[in-house]
């Protein structure tokens, strides 16, 4: 095992730092991954780790940006030690899906492949378990974010 995944998956919560998958229903722990390739500069100390279930890291590979469908344009991927989730993604809980709100959240959507057909049917059951259900109310509307006094 990885000598960083105590320290990297507790950071983490145990969930994927990407798709938020909750590790405990996984059969193998999750990876620890770099964020930023050492290939392309990245550091090899904990500023630079984060926490993949195999899907995300499977797809994102040595990438450090991908496609935003919307706009067309190439985007750097999100950095889960530099940016919050909930600045960039949404989990939409009657579909399972994940929702980009940026550029760059839909740039790792599109790369680390967060909709697929597997990973939405496994959200959908994760969700009815109530695995997602923090998430969910972390991302109340209700809850704040929303309005801000001009
Ligand atoms: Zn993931």
């Amino acid at each position: 095992m990885n000598p960083h995944y105590p320290t990297v998956a507790a950071r983490a919560a145990h969930r994927c730092e990407y798709c938020y998958a909750p590790e405990v229903v996984f059969n193998s722990p999750f990876e620890v991954e770099h964020v930023f390739p050492p290939l392309r500069g990245g550091s090899d100390d904990d500023s630079n780790r984060a926490l993949a279930c195999r899907s995300c890291n499977v797809f994102k590979r040595d990438y450090v940006d991908g496609l935003d469908l919307e706009t067309g344009s190439t985007e750097r991927l999100f950095h889960p030690r530099l940016d919050g989730w909930s600045e960039h993604f949404r989990i939409e809980a009657e579909t399972g899906r994940i929702l980009g709100l940026t550029p760059v959240g839909r740039a790792t959507i599109e790369r680390l492949r967060i909709n697929s057909p597997s990973q939405v049917s496994a959200r959908r059951q994760w969700a009815r378990l109530g695995l997602f259900a923090h998430a969910r109310s972390r991302e109340n509307p209700q809850g704040g974010a929303r309005s801000r006094e001009r």
